[in-house]
């Protein structure tokens, strides 16, 4: 009898349900012999997904990309815009207590004559050279802050000017997956899952549906987001909440439409607030906005308050929903044979729109890990190492935000970097960094998400290195830097120049038709569980 998995159920439909299903089935039934692996995603028709988790990072494209999907159509499809960069506004305090802002792009300044180009920024600005990083160092930002789009209408997919991520409407999202999903051969099962049953050995044995009855299971994942109905509530695996150092476990969230005459941004806002930071999510249709904060430092009734005030929400508006927040992961993803995916899985607050992409990359993992019917638990160990490393090297990026604050203006801000509140991983390397800019040695690994130049991006946009001279500035000549800048320059105007206004190329995107390959009759429903075909599972390209 044959050992391989022949059947995986996906428990939950939001955004990692969906994504998990179209990823693997992608990844998993494309040519062997032996037919497909049945996928079936079941999801509550009751209870509702998180429905926030608009703004992405790169591998986004990357996933978009590899499931051969069109670019524009996922946009016009998601209400979808580009994000090109993280601009970060009053984290900081400058000299004179004004707030500084500072860019986070995804592009990497690079190297010259084997130096970081870092350390010739550092070196010439003391010289009286140009003083902003952001606007010196990547080309791409002049076009960025003038809302500009990375890519034509009529341009090659996933090919931009420079690195870009997207902005999307959750909903949609979840719903542009599920119709890509269920018309390349996933199961869809609208249902609850009232009971999971174990056999003798601790594994998940079956489900218990409220309509469908008894489910058997040979490998479930767990994507029914905080509450984790199988890894933490039936296989009783334990949490490691991140609160001792993110103090962050509440967010309020809320709709709003653009301001009329206003630019659409190609970019997200994180702007410090009393209790926490708030964010700015530019859909083409709408803003999606929220307030991230500390329950410890804000009552929902104060957080609620200021947000109103900070957004000037007219006395009619309802108030913004309060979502709470569970940080931290699961200790591991990989339980007997059920893996946890999504927030069922874990969460590190959204500063830097990491919880989907670490949802990309646990089924791109799992494909490489995939278990027979045996369930090596040396394949669940080393998946559940590289998860937890993933976990523990965003937390402590996330968490330099904070420690490099200089703000003295709220309680919040001050408790946020105390000396008790950053994990030894990143108090070590902030000491090291007084010395030299971060490096690929104490930084990328080859599953991280964050980077040296990352690293080096948030530690110079907050100003940490001050005037300080670093030893690595030692064997640089300052003029070497001027022409390199003033290429830069050259390169920053072209990029703007040819870079389309934001609004008006998603405007052009979205007056076309598109007819994607896997939904040839547009508009037709998804089929649901009882009318799809077994023919239907092999129609993936
Ligand atoms: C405030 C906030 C802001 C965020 N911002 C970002 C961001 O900008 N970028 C980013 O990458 N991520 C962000 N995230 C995270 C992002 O929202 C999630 O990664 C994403 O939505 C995936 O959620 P999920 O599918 O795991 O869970 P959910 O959306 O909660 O879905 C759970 C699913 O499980 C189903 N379910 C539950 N119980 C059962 C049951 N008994 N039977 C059957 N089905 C069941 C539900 O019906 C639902 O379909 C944010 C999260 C929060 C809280």
């Amino acid at each position: 009898m044959s050992k391989r998995v022949q059947h995986v159920t996906i428990v939950g439909g939001g955004t990692a349900g969906w994504l998990a299903a179209g990823i693997l089935n992608a990844g998993l039934n494309r040519r062997c012999e032996e037919g497909d692996v049945r996928i079936t995603v079941i999801e509550s028709p009751n209870i509702p997904t998180v429905g926030v988790g608009e703004a992405t990072t790169i591998s986004m494209n990357v996933t978009l990309n590899q499931l051969n999907l069109d670019e524009r159509d996922f946009l016009k499809q998601c209400n979808g815009s580009f994000k090109c960069a993280v601009k970060f506004a009053n984290w900081n305090h400058g000299a004179a207590g004004k707030p500084i802002d500072f860019w986070h792009p995804f592009s990497r300044p690079g190297y010259l004559y084997g130096h970081n180009a870092t350390y010739h920024f550092m070196k010439l600005r003391r010289a009286g050279g140009p003083q902003d990083y952001g606007d010196a160092m990547f080309p791409s930002l002049k076009t960025i802050k003038d809302c500009r789009a990375p890519r034509q209408a009529e341009g090659k997919d996933y090919d931009g000017l420079f690195p870009y991520a997207y902005h999307l409407d959750a909903g949609l999202f979840a719903d542009y997956m599920t119709t890509y999903a269920t018309n390349t051969g996933v199961e869809h099962v609208r249902d609850d899952v009232t009971a999971v049953n174990l056999d003798e050995r601790g594994f998940v044995k079956s489900l218990t549906l409220k309509e469908h009855g008894d489910w058997p299971v040979e490998l479930v994942l767990d994507c029914t987001g905080f509450k984790g109905l199988i890894i933490k509530e039936a296989l009783g695996e334990p949490f490691r909440p991140y609160s001792e150092h993110l103090l962050c476990d509440k967010a309020l969230a809320v709709q709003i439409p653009h301001q009329e005459g206003t630019k659409l941004e190609s970019y997200t806002t994180s702007t410090g607030m009393n209790a926490g930071w708030s964010w700015r999510v530019p859909l083409y249709t709408r803003l999606g906005t929220g307030y991230v904060f500390s329950s410890a430092f804000a009552s929902d009734d104060e957080a609620i308050t200021e947000f109103r005030q900070y957004l000037k929400l007219p006395d009619d508006h309802p108030d913004p929903r309060v979502i709470p927040m569970r940080i931290g992961r699961s200790e591991r993803s990989w339980v007997k044979n059920c893996i946890a995916v999504g927030l069922a899985g874990g969460f590190i607050e959204p500063l830097e729109s990491t919880s989907i992409h670490f949802t990309q990359m646990a089924l791109r993992w799992l494909i490489d890990f995939f278990p027979d019917k045996e369930m090596s638990p040396a394949l669940a160990r080393h998946y559940n190492r590289v998860t937890r490393d993933l976990y523990e090297d965003i937390r402590d990026f996330i968490v330099l935000h904070y420690a490099t604050s200089n703000r003295t203006d709220t309680p919040f801000w001050i408790e946020a970097r105390a000396d008790a509140r950053i994990p030894a991983s990143i108090a070590e390397r902030l000491e090291l960094w007084r010395h030299k800019l971060p490096g690929a040695l104490e930084c990328n690994h080859n599953w991280s998400l964050f980077e040296s130049w990352n690293y080096i991006d948030v530690l110079m946009g907050k100003e940490w290195y001050g005037d300080r001279e670093l030893p690595g500035e030692g064997a640089i000549a300052v003029d070497d830097f001027k022409e390199a800048l003033a290429r830069m320059a050259q390169q920053a105007d072209q990029i703007y120049a040819t870079a389309p206004d934001h609004r008006e190329v998603l405007t052009r995107i979205r007056a076309n038709d598109y007819r994607p390959w896997y939904n040839p009759v547009p508009g037709a429903a998804a089929p649901m569980i009882d009318e799809i075909a077994g023919a239907a599972a092999s129609a993936i390209a």
